[in-house]
């Protein structure tokens, strides 16, 4: 069964943003309730309208495509299993095991500034319509497609190749599973403004004859480059996250051939830098994919939970295993100073969207999960690295505690 998974972000931004209500719903979830989430979700501000010539501008879009092309964008999305919008989960009720919020200290962490900070210049129609062509999610997909560790489009960037190539080869010999043959890329939002990759991804998702799809192609890469704040496409929020993705067992033709992926955005990499998390976030981040893939292989995602509550146990031992990685001998053995950076990373992108089935864990969850992960491997045997099926029995009797109610109590008034 293939499942893609992102490191990040899900709710991030749903403090502070939501899809409006006038815009249509979109997710969709793994069976096994692995969810990721594109920026799409994150973008658009609670209650925004488009302006008339943005109106305009959107009509003229909707006008090129087939009626169906909001059930054609869900189903593209849906075929890599990659949930796309918090905002279904959100409003709908029948969520199975919602986690109860009144439970736990949750509050906006540094990420959630950081998204404001990157959408703060950016004009609000042309977000709204890209966000409703798919747009934004066009870079996670086009990777996952179409993404080759040898073509350039798809390059690790200079500043972090050699950091990330090196972390990966650690990561793939420290586990006791099948990893060798994952590929390493990246995704860079300068697809937006490139016609030819913006048409081929406007025929993946709306199954436009090639003569109708530069032409809408065209004009998307004119929204973009017209808005400023979008940067070129160079605006992390096109490439805000990083996934693992496995066709293992995939049936559909479409994923025939795509073999398993660890994909890395410029955005997220940005993103931890403007945290001050540039030594050891990336890293970190790579230790939670990579565990992703351990899971893959030991087919870890299969449990009694649903909903969020699964997706918040995957979440929380990809912390738990990548910190125990980043802190074990065998693995990058990591100093003391450089192991609170990786727990700060985890508690930074940290959500408070506890009905969504992206639910990743609260920050404190996800810093405890990673606390957990470096004390295991703080006190066990440094020239032994456990099985990995031995590390996650360990963490399943530990994750009841990891996710217990943290939120202060008020005690009860005795009766006079
Ligand atoms: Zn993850």
């Amino acid at each position: 069964m293939k499942k893609s998974l992102t490191w990040s972000l899900t709710a991030v931004t749903c403090a502070t943003l939501a899809l409006g209500t006038a815009l249509p719903a979109q997710a969709s979830t793994s069976p096994a309730g692995a969810t990721v989430s594109g920026p799409s979700a994150r973008v658009v501000p609670a209650g925004s309208t488009l302006s008339a010539q943005g109106r305009a501008t959107l009509d003229s879009i909707i006008a090129q495509l087939p009626a169906d092309w909001q059930a054609r964008r869900d189903a593209a999305v849906a075929r890599a299993h990659i949930e796309h919008s918090p905002a279904r989960e959100v409003l709908d009720r029948s969520v199975a095991n919602a986690i109860d919020p009144g439970d736990y200290v949750c509050n906006p962490t540094p990420l959630d500034g950081y998204v404001d900070q990157i959408l703060s210049g950016v004009d609000n129609d042309s977000l709204i319509t890209l966000a409703l062509a798919g747009v934004l999610d066009f870079p996670t997909y086009e990777a996952i497609f179409y993404g080759s560790p040898k073509d350039p489009d798809f390059a690790l960037p200079a500043a972090y190749a050699g950091t990330l190539t090196t972390t990966f080869g650690y990561a793939q010999r420290f586990w006791d599973v099948k990893l060798e043959d994952i590929q390493l890329m990246a995704m860079h939002g300068e697809m937006t403004v490139d016609v030819a990759r913006m048409t081929r991804m406007v025929k993946l998702f709306y199954g436009l004859d090639d003569a109708k799809a530069v032409k809408l192609a065209r004009q998307l890469v004119g929204i973009v480059r017209s808005d400023p704040g979008l940067r070129n496409g160079r605006n992390p929020i096109f490439t805000l996250n990083a996934f693992a993705f496995s066709a293992q067992g995939e049936t559909d033709p479409l994923f025939r051939g795509i073999k398993d992926k660890m994909v890395f955005g410029d955005g997220i990499l940005d993103a931890l830098k403007a945290l001050g998390l540039n030594a050891v976030g990336p890293k970190a981040v790579l230790g939670h994919e990579m565990a992703h893939h351990v899971q893959f292989e030991d087919n870890l995602f299969v449990s009694d939970l649903t909903g969020p509550e699964a997706t918040r146990r995957t979440e929380l031992m990809a912390d738990a295993f990548g910190s125990y990685f980043a802190t074990h001998t065998k693995g990058l053995n990591l100093a003391p100073n450089a192991l609170l950076q990786v727990t700060k990373t985890f508690y930074d992108v940290g959500d408070c969207q506890f009905t969504s089935p992206g639910h990743h864990g609260t920050p404190n969850q996800r810093q405890a999960a990673s606390s957990w992960g470096i004390a295991v491997a703080a006190s066990g045997d440094p020239l032994k690295v456990l099985p990995s099926l031995r590390l996650d029995a360990k963490f399943e009797r530990v994750l009841p505690q990891l996710v217990a109610s943290d939120a202060p109590k008020v005690p009860a008034v005795p009766a006079a």
